[in-house]
């Protein structure tokens, strides 16, 4: 049995080929998986639940039908989709985990993170970070007009794409110091997260002790996926 885990596929209307591959991997992989964590910008933008976009429909369908069918579904928050909330998982049957989350994979402790937060040398970033994720913050925001979100939304992806192109790639990169931080702070064997867009699998020496990182892919032009059975974890890519 395997469970899998996905991040970064920023699902969007303009983009049905993603969604196209993300629903088949529901229908084929994820249903015959012990279950499915998807750890973050599984959409490229929520603007609050109540967003009635025909796309996120057929995702939310997708989603729930594979929960009804008894594969348990575990979403973490991304940059994009931190707004993502109760009605959300009420409709999909997943349940939202904080970030990070620790988890046990057989035998080893994994520490699960969108990732975002190890991306410490970006400190403009890390201040837009603690200010989204206010519970008060969110509610004055979810408090406005659907249309004035979805305008703000695309004005905060304009800013976004106008900081990558300008920033430094090391700055976008996940802090090394963070990084053994976190597995230090949890005690866990292995990392996994995803955000950065640059899959990969790492070793980390901390203390003398040699612990991995795993990072997961985006979907933008393939899937990208952790499959972990028993024979441990592997991270593959998904032709389109
Ligand atoms: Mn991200």
């Amino acid at each position: 049995m395997t469970t899998l885990f996905i991040s970064d596929l920023h699902l969007e209307a303009e983009r049905p080929d993603i969604a196209r591959q993300f629903l088949t991997f529901l229908e084929q992989d994820a249903s015959e998986a012990d279950d499915l964590y998807i750890l973050g910008d599984l959409f490229e933008a929520w603007v609050g639940d109540d967003d009635p976009n025909t796309h996120y429909f057929t995702i939310k369908r997708a989603l729930r039908k594979l929960v009804d069918s008894g594969v348990p579904v575990y979403f973490m928050h991304g940059n994009r989709d931190f707004m993502i909330g109760k009605g959300f998982a009420n409709e999909t049957g997943i349940e939202i985990l904080k970030d990070p989350h620790k988890v046990l994979m057989y035998g080893q402790q994994v520490l699960l993170s969108h990732g975002d937060v190890l991306c410490t040398d970006d400190v403009q970033y890390q201040r837009v970070r603690k200010m989204t994720r206010d519970p008060d913050w969110q509610a004055s925001i979810l408090a406005r007009p659907l249309k004035d979100r979805l305008r703000m939304a695309e004005e905060a992806r304009r800013q976004s794409l106008e900081q990558t192109i300008n920033q430094s790639m090391q700055i976008m990169d996940v802090n090394q110091n963070a990084v053994k931080k976190a597995i230090q702070h949890f005690g866990v064997d292995i990392l996994l997260h995803g955000h950065t867009h640059r899959p990969g699998v790492h070793v980390v020496d901390v203390d003398g002790r040699k612990a991995k990182r795993i990072v997961l892919g985006d979907w933008y032009t393939q899937g990208s996926v952790v499959r972990w059975s028993s024979r441990g974890a592997s991270l593959e890519e998904m032709p389109r």
